[in-house]
């Protein structure tokens, strides 16, 4: 369920129609603009959480120290998000508190899939694989860490997302070692 929501507030529109690239910069600031199609700026979401949330310019959101980078797009902190992560086309949410829980590389794995959103769209497995195959160029994806993910994302009860979790993880290790980008 977790892995599920990961994308649940992963919002296709705007990463076909791309009217966010089109918005003037003072507009995407002003909180008080109405969001647009359901997707809002990383300050609406902030005014909207509230909280201790806040804002990581680009390139400064860190993971056990390492710095994490998704091309110009910044990251939200919201320790009262329900997931672990989550994206809206623009920006990524980081959850540290429940981050805290996992390993470095499922760590830098969930913000990689997050990423793996803002690249390739909506579709869970195109978002794992682009996370892998990032882990394994980047060099902090080793095939233990990349078990740990498995292992994370395979729930111990046998319920409904058990195989999805294992059907996951097939395709990711297939990714993982696949020379070819996807
Ligand atoms: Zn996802």
């Amino acid at each position: 369920m977790r892995v599920r929501r990961f994308t649940s507030r992963f919002v296709l529109g705007l990463i076909l129609g791309s009217s966010l690239a089109l918005t003037p910069v003072a507009d995407a600031q002003d909180t008080t603009t109405p969001i647009r199609d359901g997707i809002p700026t990383p300050e609406q979401y902030i005014s909207t959480v509230g909280g201790d949330s806040h804002l990581v310019a680009p390139g400064e959101f860190k993971l056990d120290g390492r710095q994490q980078y998704c091309g110009q797009r910044p990251t939200v902190i919201d320790n009262k998000l329900d997931d672990y992560g989550a994206a809206y086309p623009g920006f990524l949410i980081m959850n540290p508190k429940l981050l805290d829980r996992v390993s470095t590389p499922v760590k830098q794995w969930i913000y990689a899939h997050e990423c793996g959103h803002q690249f390739r769209g909506p579709d869970e497995e195109t978002a794992d694989c682009f996370a892998v195959q990032r882990g394994r160029r980047q060099g902090w994806l080793k095939p233990e860490g990349l078990e740990e993910i498995c292992t994370f994302i395979s729930p111990a009860k046998g319920d409904s997302m058990h195989f999805s979790g294992s059907y996951r993880c097939e395709y990711m290790r297939k990714c993982y070692e696949d020379p070819n980008i996807r």
